[in-house]
Parts: C-alpha cells; sequence; structure tokens
C-alpha cells in the first residue's frame, strides 16, 4: 500500500480547512457563525451596544453626531456616494436615505471605527423622498447587513409609498429570499425583514437615545417629501433632504446645532438653458438662497450636502455662501463626522 508522507496528507488537510474557513467567512456558509463582518464586529465589541439597564438617556445622547455616508446626487461621482446619512446616538446608528453604495460606506466607516455602523445595527432607517437616487441603494440596505450578520428586522419610516417600494423590491428578490430561508436558520432569516412605517409630518420615532420629528419640503412636482430633525436632550441635527428654500427648515432649525442642506452652486445655474434652470429651481435650493435661510435658521454649524456644482469648484461654491452668510459653513464630503 502506498502511503502518503505525513507532511503532504497534513498539508492536503490544511488546505481543505483552510478552504472551508474562507468559504465560511466571505459568505457566511455556517448557521453558527462566522460571517463576514464578525471579525470586525468583535475588535469594537466593547463600544457596539451599551451596557443594560444602567443607561440613562443623558448618557447616551451627550455625543449624538452625524456622519455623511454619501454627498453625491444621481451624478455617478466615484469620490461622491449616493444620497445617505446616518445620525448616531447611544450606540446606535439611524440612517437617512440610502443612496447607491450605502451599505459600502456604511462598512468603511465602520472599519474606521465607527461602531454604531456595525452591520447588525442598520436597523433603523428614515427616507426623505422616493426620487432614484435617494432609493437605489434600498435593496442593498435590505439584503446585504441581513446576508452577513443582521438578525433584526430592519425598520423604515418614509411618505407614503414607501411600503409599495418595500414590497415591490422584496417580491422582486423573491427567488433569492427563498433561497436563503432554505440554507439558513430561521433566527437569521428576521435580518430580512422590513417594518414599514409611512408617517406624516409630525414626531414619528423616539426612543431612549433620540427623538424624530419628519417635516414637509417643497420638492418641485413630488407630493411628498421630507426633512428630519434628530433631537438629544444635548445636541439637535438636522437633515433638509432634497428640497427647495423652505420656511419649515428654518422653523425645524431655528438655533440647532447641525443643519446638513442640499444647495446648488449659483454660477453653474446660470449658465445652464433655460428649461434645465427651470427643473433646478423648483426642487433645489442655491447657494444665494441658502445663504439667506441659514441667517434666519441660525444654525451652529452649517454642512453643505448633495452639492450640485454644475461645474464650480467646491471653494467657488463655498465662497458664492460665505460672501452673504457669516455663520460656520463647511463643503461636506463622504465619511466626515459633525
Ligand atoms: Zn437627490
Ligand atoms: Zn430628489
Amino acid at each position: 500500500m502506498e502511503r502518503l508522507p505525513v507532511t503532504a496528507v497534513a498539508h492536503s488537510a490544511i488546505v481543505v480547512v483552510l478552504a472551508v474557513l474562507a468559504a465560511s467567512t466571505l459568505y457566511g456558509l455556517t448557521d453558527n457563525k462566522p460571517y463576514i463582518a464578525d471579525h470586525l464586529v468583535q475588535r469594537n465589541q466593547t463600544t457596539v451596544a451599551p451596557s443594560p439597564g444602567n443607561k440613562t438617556l443623558q448618557d447616551h445622547s451627550a455625543g449624538m453626531r452625524v456622519i455623511l455616508l454619501g454627498t453625491g446626487t444621481p451624478v455617478p461621482d466615484p469620490l461622491r456616494s449616493g444620497p445617505a446619512t446616518a445620525v448616531l446616538a447611544g450606540g446606535q446608528s439611524y440612517l437617512v436615505d440610502c443612496g447607491p453604495g450605502v451599505v459600502r460606506r456604511a462598512a468603511a466607516a465602520f472599519q474606521r471605527g465607527t461602531s454604531e455602523l456595525d452591520m447588525r445595527l442598520l436597523t433603523r432607517a428614515f427616507i426623505t423622498h422616493l426620487h432614484s437616487d435617494h432609493t437605489t441603494g434600498y435593496a442593498d440596505l435590505i439584503m446585504t447587513p441581513a446576508v452577513v450578520a443582521r438578525a433584526e428586522p430592519l425598520n423604515v419610516y418614509g411618505p407614503p409609498g414607501i411600503k409599495e417600494m418595500t414590497e415591490n423590491i422584496l417580491a422582486a428578490y423573491k427567488e433569492d429570499l427563498a433561497v436563503r430561508a432554505k440554507g439558513e436558520n430561521l433566527s437569521r432569516m428576521r435580518g430580512y425583514k422590513v417594518e414599514v412605517h409611512e408617517v406624516t409630518p409630525g414626531i414619528i420615532y423616539e426612543d431612549q437615545n433620540i427623538k424624530v420629528t419628519a417635516f414637509a419640503v417643497p420638492h418641485g412636482v413630488w407630493k411628498y417629501a421630507y426633512g428630519y430633525r434628530f433631537d438629544t436632550p444635548h445636541r439637535s441635527i438636522v437633515i433638509s433632504g432634497d428640497t427647495g428654500p423652505a420656511e419649515t427648515i428654518i422653523k425645524a432649525c431655528n438655533g440647532c446645532d447641525v443643519l446638513v442642506h442640499e444647495v446648488y452652486c449659483k454660477a453653474g445655474f446660470d449658465l445652464g438653458p433655460r428649461s434645465w434652470q427651470h427643473y433646478h429651481a423648483t426642487h433645489h435650493t442655491s447657494s444665494v438662497e441658502l445663504a439667506e435661510l441659514a441667517s434666519r435658521a441660525r444654525p451652529k454649524l452649517l454642512v453643505l450636502n448633495h452639492q450640485l456644482f454644475f461645474g464650480c469648484s467646491e471653494d467657488q461654491l463655498l465662497g458664492e455662501i460665505r460672501g452673504l452668510y457669516k455663520g460656520r459653513v463647511v463643503s461636506g464630503k463622504d465619511l466626515e463626522v459633525y
């Protein structure tokens, strides 16, 4: 009988084990872990969740901040991912919009140490409106975190229409969901579940960390478009969504800590054709309009977001605002935190 040398057998065994481990890690093939995010999760585990029972609202909320996951527009700029923002408080993330790239940007932020953007914690999302640039990452947000780690349902809050969009996405992926339901245990299938809440302006969400208020904004012909204000006892953050200049934003901010607001460059706009100008003037806010709005809303910090440059440079856009507005203003970039 021919005998394989011991080292060859051991080598083969190691190769097989490594191959299985690599496949399990990459594709989440085993029921009892590991999933792709696990090694990342463990690195930050002490900061992922608050310890039970001994946290008050004050403990949680002092550090509320906002991270820009995608400052882009429909233009597929590789440096600016699709519109998505996350408010972070009490160890939890609260997403606003899910433009293309949202899950990759959340993973990038997590790898840089933003523990609230652990795939397991992508369980709450607020949608401003149903424009494609703000929602083409929605299928990704439903599926990807569940494939790799999320075990809890995704709760989504948004305008009328979000329910139908959700049902259609789930219907589009019904074969994938059926295959996964056979291959994985029931507790993990909870991660694919979506609880949809169609909301109207007012306080729409509250937990031990945060209060969320929706307000209506004018966005051209869209019947429903919202901005959101996030409150803790210590900080307030307002996110405009896509909007023309709006009294509701001035009222919602009213001296807020951070106002994240969309904007377009006036100099670039002035060079465009008439019909194109009409669209943007009725759907979005120019730098000049934003300067006036911010003077009345009085945010401690104004963060430009969803910048429609129209050929302008960032300095030019900032210059247009700073010429008319004396408060603190920055032009946001992906993965910046405020
Ligand atoms: Zn948009
Ligand atoms: Zn829009």
